[in-house]
Formats: structure tokens, sequence, C-alpha cells
């Protein structure tokens, strides 16, 4: 998915966005909490990092804004890819991630 589409769908200008670090570190994430959602200026509930043309940029939202972000992430990626679901997730947050899959039968 491109990030500038999720701008454009949230009526979002990439100019009005702070810009970012690489990789997001959960510190600096937490100050920016609270600040007013970049796509009608309730105070933010969420924050992360979009990668645009021109570098990263800082994406707050409110609740509601986080949550039309995320469905329309997820109406664009393929069905069954959850494993690249956790990767981006986790590369997001700087984690690294291990999968363990059960298997009930053996
Ligand atoms: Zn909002």
């Amino acid at each position: 998915m491109d990030d500038a589409d999720l701008l454009l769908h949230l009526g979002v200008t990439a100019a009005a966005l702070d810009p970012a670090p690489e990789r997001l570190r959960p510190a600096d994430a937490e100050h920016r909490i609270g600040l007013p959602c970049a796509a009608c200026g309730l105070p933010g509930y969420a924050t992360r990092i979009v990668r645009l043309v021109d570098g990263c940029r800082w994406l707050d939202t409110c609740r509601e804004h986080m949550i039309a972000s995320a469905t329309f992430q997820a109406a664009r990626r393929p069905r069954g890819d959850i494993l690249t679901d956790l990767r981006e997730a986790a590369a997001e947050a700087g984690v690294a991630l291990t999968v363990v899959i059960y298997d009930e039968a053996g």
C-alpha cells in the first residue's frame, strides 16, 4: 500500500506533517499522542510513520481516523497476508518478529 494514497484518502496534505525518523521508536511515539489529528484536528489517539517520496512524516490520528486508516489499508492488502501485516508492524515498532506455528495434530 502506498502511504501517499492513505493521505489522499484521509484528506491530509503531506507538507503539513512533521518530518519523522525512518524507524518508529516507542518513546518518540508516546510524545506525539495527544497532538492534533492530521485529518480533523481532534486530540490524537495514535501515531505512525508514513513513507513518502520526499521522506518520512508523522501521521497523528484521532481514534476515528486511526480506524479509517486501518480499514483503508486492510481493504487494499491481499487477503491471507497476515505475515506481511506482522512484519510491517514489527518493523514499524522496531522490534524483532518471531513467528511460532503450533500444530494441534502434532
Ligand atoms: Zn481525526
